[in-house]
C-alpha cells in the first residue's frame, strides 16, 4: 500500500512518489530549534511528528536523509546576547546542547546533517547575491537588503503558495524588517539586515555592508545546500506556513536553482500546535513546560513522547499532567503486556512478523500518519492478547511472532525501552553468578545465564559491573 499525506501546497492528500527516479531515496528538511531558550514541548510535539515521519518513510523502505537547521542567528537570539552580554556561540551552544539532551531523552532519531546558520553565512550571501542578480533583491535607504514581491511575481513568482492572500489588499512596496510578521503585513521581507548598535558584535561583513542574515533566507540557504535545490519534504508547525515557509519558496524559486518544472519542495508537511487550555503553548504566553519542568515531576521522556504522539499531527491537543498520567497509564498496559509474551517468547528461535496487528498499524499510517487509529489498532490487539494470555493459549513460538511484530511497530513509535528493575530473586541469581565467575566456575555461570534468558532477562556487562536487561 501506498504512503499518503497531506501537503499543504495542494491542500489535499496526496500519494508520496519521491522525486528520485529509481523511488527510493527521499530528502527530508525540518525547521529546526530557534536556540535562544530551553525548547518547550510545544516545539517538541513538531520534531517528534518530524521523527515520526522519518521513521515511517524509513518503514516503508526509504532511505531518508534528514536535515535540521539550527537557527542560531535571529532577532530574539540577538536580543538576548545583547541582555546577556555573552558572544553569540557561548549563549547559543548553551541551549542547543540542552535541545540535544531533550531530543535525545525523546528518543528522536538524530538527523543526519544539522547545520547552524551562522556557520553558512557565505551559502546566504551567494543565495542573496544570485536573487539581486536577478533583480528580486534591492537595497533600501536604511542599508538593508529586501526581496521583492512585487519583482518575483512580475518574472512568473507566484508568492502565497501555501497561504492564500489577498495582494489588493497588500500595500506594494511595504517592508518588513523583523523575522516574524503577520499575514496582514505580507510585504518585501528582510534578507540581508544592515548592522545597527544594537546588533553587538553580532554581524558579518557582506557585498551590502556589515549586517546578519534574515531568518526566512537561513532556511532557503541551508536546505538547498544540504539536499538540492529541489528535494521531497519540508516540515515545520504550522505557524511557520507564513510567513517563513512562503518567504523561503519565493527566495528559493527566485534564485532559479531548480531544474525547469522542478519546485523547490514537492511536499509540505505542517505540524498542527500543542495548546494548553485552548491557546498554543508558546513563549511569549508564558503557558509552557518544558522537557525538564516535566522530568522533575517524576515524568519521563518516554512518556512525553507517548503523549505527543497520540493525537493526529494534524490536530491541534490540550496538554495537561492528566493527560500525562493517562499516557503513563496507557504505556503500563502496553508494556504488561510484552512483558508477558517477552517471557512465553524467551528462548524460542527468531519468529517471522506476520502478525495481523502489523498490518492495520501500516494501513493506518499510510493513510496520513493516523496515529489514532494506530494506536486505536494496538490497544485492540493489547486486549485481545490479554485475553489470550490469560487463557493460557499462547504458545512460545506465536508470542515470538507478536514480539517481532512489535518490534517492528516500535521502530516508527520510537518508544524507548521500560527502565525496569529485575524481580529480587533473578538479581539474587546475577550475584551469584558473578561469584561463580569469580571463581572461574564457569559451568556455572553459563547455566546460571542461561536460566536468566529462559525467564526472559538478559546480562549486560559493563565496566561499572553487570546488571540485568529485558530481553
Ligand atoms: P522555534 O524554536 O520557535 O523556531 O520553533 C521550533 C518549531 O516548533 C517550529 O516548527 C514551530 O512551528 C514549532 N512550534 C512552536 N510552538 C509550537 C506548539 N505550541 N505546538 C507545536 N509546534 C510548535
Ligand atoms: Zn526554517
Amino acid at each position: 500500500m501506498a504512503l499518503k499525506f497531506f501537503n499543504t501546497l495542494s491542500r489535499s492528500v496526496e500519494e508520496f512518489v519521491p522525486r528520485d527516479p529509481q523511488g527510493r531515496s527521499a530528502g527530508l528538511y525540518c525547521c529546526g530549534p530557534t536556540v535562544h531558550d530551553f525548547a518547550h514541548i510545544g516545539n517538541f510535539r513538531t520534531f517528534v511528528f518530524a521523527d515520526l515521519a522519518r521513521r515511517y518513510l524509513e518503514f516503508k523502505g526509504f532511505s531518508v536523509r534528514h536535515v535540521m537547521n539550527i537557527t542560531d542567528v535571529e532577532d530574539k537570539i540577538i536580543q538576548r546576547v545583547r541582555e546577556n552580554q555573552t558572544p553569540l556561540r557561548d549563549y547559543t551552544a548553551k541551549y542547543e546542547a540542552a535541545f540535544f539532551q531533550d531530543f535525545q531523552a525523546l528518543n528522536c532519531l538524530r538527523p543526519h546533517e544539522t547545520p547552524r546558520a551562522s556557520e553558512h553565512i557565505a551559502d546566504i550571501i551567494s543565495l542573496i547575491e544570485k536573487l539581486a542578480a536577478r533583480g528580486l533583491a534591492y537595497r533600501a535607504a536604511d542599508g538593508s537588503v529586501y526581496f521583492s514581491i512585487e519583482k518575483y511575481q512580475g518574472c512568473g513568482g507566484h508568492y502565497g503558495r501555501l497561504l492564500k492572500l489577498n495582494f489588493e489588499e497588500m500595500r506594494p512596496g511595504q517592508r518588513v524588517s523583523s523575522d516574524e510578521y503577520a499575514k496582514e503585513a505580507a510585504a518585501d521581507f528582510a534578507l540581508w539586515k544592515a548592522r545597527v548598535p544594537e546588533d553587538g558584535a553580532v554581524f558579518w561583513p557582506s557585498p551590502w555592508g556589515e549586517g546578519r542574515p534574515g531568518w526566512h533566507i537561513e532556511c532557503s540557504a541551508m536546505s538547498m545546500k544540504s539536499l538540492g535545490p529541489s528535494f521531497d519534504l519540508h516540515l515545520g508547525g504550522e505557524d511557520l506556513i507564513f510567513p517563513h515557509h512562503e518567504d523561503e519558496i519565493a527566495q528559493s524559486e527566485g534564485a532559479g536553482a531548480q531544474a525547469a518544472g522542478e519546485p523547490f519542495v514537492k511536499y509540505w508537511l505542517h505540524g498542527a500546535h500543542l495548546l494548553v487550555e485552548g491557546k498554543k503553548m508558546s513563549k511569549s504566553l508564558g503557558n509552557y513546560f518544558t522537557l525538564r519542568d516535566l522530568l522533575a515531576k517524576g515524568f519521563t521522556g518516554r512518556e512525553v513522547r507517548y503523549l505527543l504522539l497520540t493525537a493526529h499531527y494534524r490536530e491541534s491537543f490540550n496538554f495537561t499532567l492528566e493527560g500525562l498520567q493517562g499516557a503513563r497509564a496507557a504505556l503500563a498496559r502496553i508494556d504488561e503486556c510484552l512483558g508477558k509474551l517477552a517471557e512465553i517468547a524467551a528462548g524460542s528461535e527468531e519468529a517471522p512478523s506476520t502478525a495481523d496487528v502489523l498490518q492495520s498499524f501500516t494501513t493506518a499510517m499510510d493513510e496520513d500518519f493516523n496515529v489514532a487509529a494506530a494506536w486505536g489498532a494496538i490497544f485492540e490487539w493489547v486486549r485481545e492478547t490479554n485475553r489470550q494470555l490469560a487463557e493460557n493459549r499462547i504458545m512460545p513460538a506465536p508470542a515470538a511472532t507478536l514480539m517481532t511484530a512489535w518490534q517492528k511497530i516500535n521502530q516508527v513509535l520510537g518508544l524507548p525501552p521500560k527502565q525496569e528493575n529485575a524481580p529480587e530473586d533473578l538479581v539474587r541469581l546475577l550475584i551469584e553468578r558473578e561469584i561463580a565467575r569469580k571463581a572461574k566456575d564457569f559451568k556455572r555461570s553459563d547455566a546460571i545465564r542461561d536460566e536468566l534468558k529462559a525467564k526472559g532477562w538478559a546480562i549486560e556487562d559493563t565496566p561499572k559491573g553487570s546488571r540485568l536487561k529485558r530481553l
